[in-house]
């Protein structure tokens, strides 16, 4: 907010409440149902950037309804408008969130500049996401920090239901696991597909951004999805990477041939086709690649392949015998495996 602030030109205020993971729910349980938090943070953070409009950025048209019928209730000392985009994993990329309110696609573009640099018609611009904003408002009435230093976790998993929770920052992931009916679970995939897989410790492992990159994964949107003793984590990898593959805006030669290739030789391990050559070449695109697309796509891919050979060097060994009845079974990577319905 400080460099929207101190940008030349009249700031613009955004609500990112386009969540890409399939297994978040978070920003559009927040704009389905509680519409006028978002706003009252969306009109804070005007306040202190200067912001002379704000816009809401979605795709869900539930929460559509939900906003425009809020606004209505609303008192109009910012002027906010509605931008309705479609649901894709790279829509809500902040750069992509630009482009689609100034009327091009929503596909992340080339940085710099960001943003809060030049964005929205070249003004300065806030792109904060709607749980942000709604912790900001709370922050107003509770100066105290309390309420602020929380998460909204998205909790899903093979062998338990999903759930929405808001924990205190710092559970461990054991106690989030207990509480959701997953405690049976030996791994989880962090961060939506962001954070990569985590095997053995995963239970001591505190839910806050620092301590999850301390720990080589990352909170990303806060979802979590755990993988009980009778899932795959290679068929889980395979299917996060081909779902990601798929996702890809194909805007950067980097991206479509590295997502693919990552994709095609997870999905080699899972058939039982995979060699040691294989898993070097997993392993040298995991460290080469991150950081070479415009987005966070390319990086998430290659995560979950290093993520899968650091923790279960042996699950991926023993796929070298073909038979594997989880991987035989697994879905397309179309994304359903970790998608969950808004509560
Ligand atoms: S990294 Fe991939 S998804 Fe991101 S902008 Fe480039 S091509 Fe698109």
């Amino acid at each position: 907010m400080r460099s929207v602030r101190d940008a030349p030109g009249r700031p613009v205020a955004v609500a990112n409440g386009e969540e890409g993971e399939p297994g978040s729910v978070k920003d559009r349980w927040l704009l389905r149902h509680r519409p006028h938090l978002v706003l009252d943070g969306l009109r804070l953070a005007s306040a202190v950037t200067g912001a002379a409009r704000g816009v809401v950025y979605l795709s869900d048209p539930h929460a559509e309804r939900a906003v425009r019928r809020a606004l209505g209730e609303w008192p109009a000392e910012l002027p906010v408008a509605v931008v309705r985009t479609e649901p894709a994993y790279v829509a809500g990329e902040e750069s992509a969130v630009v482009r689609r309110i100034d009327g091009g696609p929503a596909l992340p573009t080339a940085k710099p500049p960001r943003p809060y640099e030049s964005g929205v018609g070249g003004a300065p611009t806030l792109v904060a996401n709607v749980e942000t904003l709604a912790r900001i408002a709370l922050l107003h009435t509770r100066p105290d920090g309390a309420a602020a230093d929380a998460h909204l976790v998205t909790v899903s998993g093979t062998g338990g239901a999903a759930a929405l929770v808001e924990v205190p920052a710092g559970t461990h992931l054991k106690v989030l696991a207990d509480l959701c009916g997953h405690g049976r679970a030996e791994a989880v995939l962090l961060g939506g597909m962001f954070g990569g897989l985590y095997g053995a410790g995963w239970r001591d492992l505190p839910l806050d951004q620092d301590s999850l990159a301390a720990a080589g994964g990352a909170l990303g949107c806060g979802a979590l999805h755990f993988l009980h003793p009778e899932a795959c984590p290679v068929a889980v990898a395979r299917e996060a990477a081909a779902y990601l593959a798929a996702q890809s805006a194909r805007q950067c030669g980097v991206c479509v041939s590295g997502t693919g290739a990552l994709a095609d030789a997870l999905a080699a391990v899972a058939r039982g086709e995979a060699d040691a050559e294989t898993s070097g070449k997993l392993l040298r695109w995991s460290r080469g690649l991150p950081g070479r697309g415009a987005c966070g796509l390319l990086d998430a891919a290659a995560g979950v392949a290093g993520s899968l050979l650091a923790h279960f060097p042996d699950r991926v060994e023993d796929h070298r015998d073909p038979g594997c009845p989880a991987c035989a079974g697994a879905a397309p990577g179309d994304g359903r495996r970790f998608t969950v319905p808004v509560p």
